[in-house]
C-alpha cells in the first residue's frame, strides 16, 4: 500500500498543530510547530484568514488521515465502510483507524511514532494470534492477542520505544505487559477512548455532501 513519503513536519504545520508523527523529535524545542507555527510555502505567513465551512471540514479530514498516515482513498474506504454499519458514523470512522495494527503498536508504546509502527509492522516484528502480521492497517479485532515475535524482542527501535513511553498510559479498550512484549484488545475503542483533536463529525458532512 502506497504512502506519504514527502516531509511530515510540514503537514504538521499545515494542520497548524503537532500531529507526532517523528517521536521524540515531537515532545523537543527542535519540532517546527514550536519555532514556525505557520503554513509552509511561500505564502504560508499571509494565510491567516478565518477557515469555515467547507474550508473546515476539509481540514478536519486532512488532519485526521494524516494523523493515522492513511492515502486519500484508503481514508474514503474506511467512511464508507463506518457509514454502512449501524451506529454513528464519526464514531465509527475512528473506531476503524483506533484499530489498524499500526496504530495499537503505537498505542501499546512499541514505537515512538505511527510512523515507526508502520515500520515495525512492516519489518514483520508483530504477531497476531501467534501468527506473523505485516500488514499496517490489518485491523484488530476484540479479543486478539498482539507479540512482539520471539527473534525481535531486542530489535533496537522496540527496545528504544519502550525506554521512551515507559511512562505512557495505555487506553483502557487495549492491556499490555511490558514484561511479555504482549498485548490484548479488550473491546473496540469508544470515542471517549480516543484522546484526538479532531471533529468527526465535520468528516461526516464533508462526505456526505
Ligand atoms: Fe510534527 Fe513532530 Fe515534526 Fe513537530 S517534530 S512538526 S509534532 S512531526
Amino acid at each position: 500500500m502506497a504512502r506519504y513519503i514527502g516531509p511530515v513536519c510540514r503537514l504538521c504545520r499545515r494542520e497548524g498543530m503537532k500531529l507526532f508523527l517523528k517521536g521524540e523529535k515531537c515532545l523537543s524545542s527542535k519540532c517546527p510547530v514550536e519555532k514556525r507555527n505557520f503554513a509552509p510555502g511561500q505564502h504560508g505567513k499571509d494565510r491567516r484568514a478565518k477557515i469555515v465551512g467547507y474550508g473546515l471540514q476539509l481540514r478536519e479530514k486532512q488532519k485526521t488521515r494524516r494523523i493515522y498516515g492513511v492515502l486519500e482513498q484508503q481514508f474514503r474506504n474506511y467512511f464508507e465502510r463506518a457509514a454502512r454499519k449501524p451506529g454513528v458514523t464519526g464514531d465509527l470512522l475512528l473506531s476503524q483507524l483506533e484499530t489498524r495494527l499500526d496504530n495499537v503498536i503505537y498505542r501499546m508504546g512499541l514505537a515512538t511514532s505511527r510512523p515507526q509502527a508502520r515500520q515495525v509492522v512492516r519489518h514483520g516484528h508483530i504477531a497476531v494470534n501467534g501468527r506473523k502480521v505485516n500488514i499496517p492497517s490489518f485491523q484488530v479485532k476484540p479479543g486478539a492477542t498482539i507479540t512482539v515475535r520471539e527473534g525481535s524482542r531486542e530489535v533496537p527501535a522496540i527496545v528504544h520505544a519502550r525506554e521512551v513511553s515507559s511512562h505512557q498510559s495505555i487506553p483502557a479498550w487495549l492491556e499490555f505487559s511490558p514484561e511479555q512484549l504482549s498485548g490484548r484488545v479488550l473491546s473496540l475503542p469508544k470515542r471517549e477512548d480516543i484522546s484526538l483533536p479532531v471533529q468527526e463529525q465535520m468528516i461526516v458532512e464533508l462526505y456526505s455532501k
